[in-house]
This record gives structure tokens, sequence and C-alpha cells, in this order.
């Protein structure tokens, strides 16, 4: 027989938390997660009173958990939530996955926006990857560096001035060993949580499921009925990430909550080196913030004189 709930101590649990060592019935479970959502949203400021969040949305269990989470977290908000998707353009995966968002989003009655590699940039995944110039060049990151601006101009297109997405705690202690291992001491600053606006339209990043296991996020998805799409894309190219992601889950089975503690860690470096960053920027400008930097070819946000995604469009277009 299965114990009872820790947190409502009626129903019989189906999830014992490892690192807490709660036991939680389904119902308690699902107000859990939407509770965890709630606080990191209030925590770190992320969405304010009138303000239109872009959902990206890409058929995967963590985005349609984040629009599941904030079309009942924000029911009594005056905030607009819009769900956003990119299409790549990789045949038979993302076909499937267009589907059940669309339906999803039917459901739950929330506005769908969709925008294509091909309409943005003149050219789908697939044809990115016929073309380029060397294996060098990862599917995952040109794909990602394409799909960070297609979505900041699918939110502009919607009037949006937030941009949400799924990542989650796994995701987040990934990214800073990724960023460790490779000398990025910058970036580990920008991961820190309080959003900054940027860009011409002055959109906010958020990530209100980072303080939320992956594994609850799986169970979540499971015990609310969202349909989410398993299947793995094609071009997915085994990265140091999944390296990172297998030793942490290793090492979590031994000591549960060593994922949690490593973020909490994390957040208080992110925070110092995000402190020093700015404040070396004034330095050298003599107490004067740093002006943005445009592209000069797109004339959008960049750190370089030509950005990322002109750059890689540059690589590829050669090439057709
Ligand atoms: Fe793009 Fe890589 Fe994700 Fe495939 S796995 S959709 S190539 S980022
Ligand atoms: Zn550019």
């Amino acid at each position: 027989m299965s114990k009872e709930c820790s947190k409502c101590k009626k129903n019989p649990s189906i999830y014992l938390r490892q690192y807490s060592g709660e036991f939680l019935c389904k119902k308690c479970f699902i107000k859990s997660i939407e509770y965890k959502a709630k606080k990191t949203i209030s925590k770190y400021s992320m969405i304010r009173h009138g303000d239109t969040v872009a959902v990206a949305v890409s058929g995967g269990k963590d985005s349609l958990v984040l629009l599941n989470v904030l079309k009942n977290t924000l029911a009594s908000q005056d905030s607009q939530l819009v769900a956003i998707t990119v299409d790549e353009g990789i045949r038979g995966y993302r076909d499937e996955s267009l589907s059940i968002v669309k339906n999803f989003c039917a459901s739950i009655g929330v506005e769908n926006r969709i925008m294509s590699f091909s309409e943005l940039f003149g050219l789908s995944m697939d044809k990115a990857m016929e073309v380029r110039p060397s294996e060098k060049i990862s599917s995952c990151s040109m794909c990602g560096t394409f799909r960070r601006r297609a979505l900041d101009l699918l939110a502009e297109s919607c009037g949006a001035n937030v941009v949400a997405t799924g990542h989650n705690l796994d995701d987040y202690v990934q990214t800073f060993l990724i960023n460790l291992f490779a000398g990025d001491v910058e970036r580990i600053g920008w991961t820190y949580p309080e959003p900054v606006e940027y860009g011409i339209t002055e959109l906010r990043k958020i990530k209100p499921l980072m303080e939320i296991y992956e594994r609850e996020i799986v169970l979540y998805a499971i015990h609310t009925n969202i349909p989410f799409q398993s299947e793995e894309c094609p071009y997915k190219d085994e990265s140091i990430r999944s390296a990172f992601r297998n030793h942490l889950n290793n090492l979590e089975k031994i000591h549960p909550g060593i994922k949690y503690n490593a973020y909490s860690s994390i957040l208080k470096i992110a925070k110092k080196v995000k402190t020093a960053s700015s404040l070396n920027t004034l330095d050298v400008n003599h107490g004067v913030q740093q002006e943005h930097k445009r592209c000069i070819i797109c004339n959008r946000d960049s750190s370089n004189t030509v950005c990322s995604v002109c750059r890689t469009l540059d690589l590829l277009v050669k090439k057709t």
C-alpha cells in the first residue's frame, strides 16, 4: 500500500520527492509545481501586471508544461498570454510537434503564432544542414542561433514584452558547467535570473521553471495529461551537455538534492559575476553606461560588428 501524502495527510501518495523526503499525492504534487513556478516568478519580478507574455512552445514537455502552468497561475492577473512556435523546417520531426502545439493551445484557449526559418532567414534547417561548409558548424548551435532570433521576432510581432522559455533546473546547472569548462566566465553572469530588458523593443527573457527538476516536469505533464513529443530531433548533436546531464543524474541518484544544492551555489556565483561585469563596464567607460552596439547588417543588438545570425547566414548563403 502506498504512503499517505505528507501535505494533505489524506490521499495516497504517487511520488516521493527524494530531496525533501516528502510523499505527495497527485493533487498536492501538481499544486507544488505551480506554486514553485509562481514563487520563482515573483522572486525575480519576472512578470508584472499588464505584461504580454509570449511563451516559446516547441511541443516538448518543458514548453507545454510552462504554457499550462502560466495559464493556470496568471488566470487572476491582467497579463496576456500567447504561444509562439518556431518551425525550423526539419521534415518528419517538426510536423508532429507543430500539430501537438496547435491542438494543445486550442484546448486551453491560447493563441498560437508560428514562423518558420524559411520565412525569416530564407532557408530551413534541412537546407542549412545540406549546405553547411563544415561539420564543425554544429546543427544545434546553428539552430539555437536562428531560434533565439526567431523567438524575438515572433514575440515582437505579437506586441509581447516578455519571452518565457521552459528551461528547467537541470538545464541551468548544465549550462553553468558548459560555460565553466569553456572558460566563458562572463556568460555565467548573464544566466542570473533577474530579467534585463534588451533590444530595440526592450524584451524581457524569463525562465519560470528554472527551479524545478526536469524529472518533475515530466511527471507534471503525465499527471495533467499534457501530450508532448518524445521523439528526438534527427540533428541532435551529442554535445557535452548530454555528458553533464548523465553525470549529474548519476550523482543525484546517490546524493538526492545535489542538483538543487549546485543550483543554489551557481545562483550566488552568477550574481557576483554579473555585478562585477557591470561595475567593470562602468569603470572602463568612466561611470557612463556602455551604449548598445548594433549589427551593421541587420541593425539588431550585437556584441560584435556583425551579429551571430548574420555571420552564420553569410557562411551558409555562400554555399547555396
Ligand atoms: Fe535544433 Fe538541435 Fe533542437 Fe534539433 S536538437 S531542434 S537541431 S537545437
Ligand atoms: Zn545581424
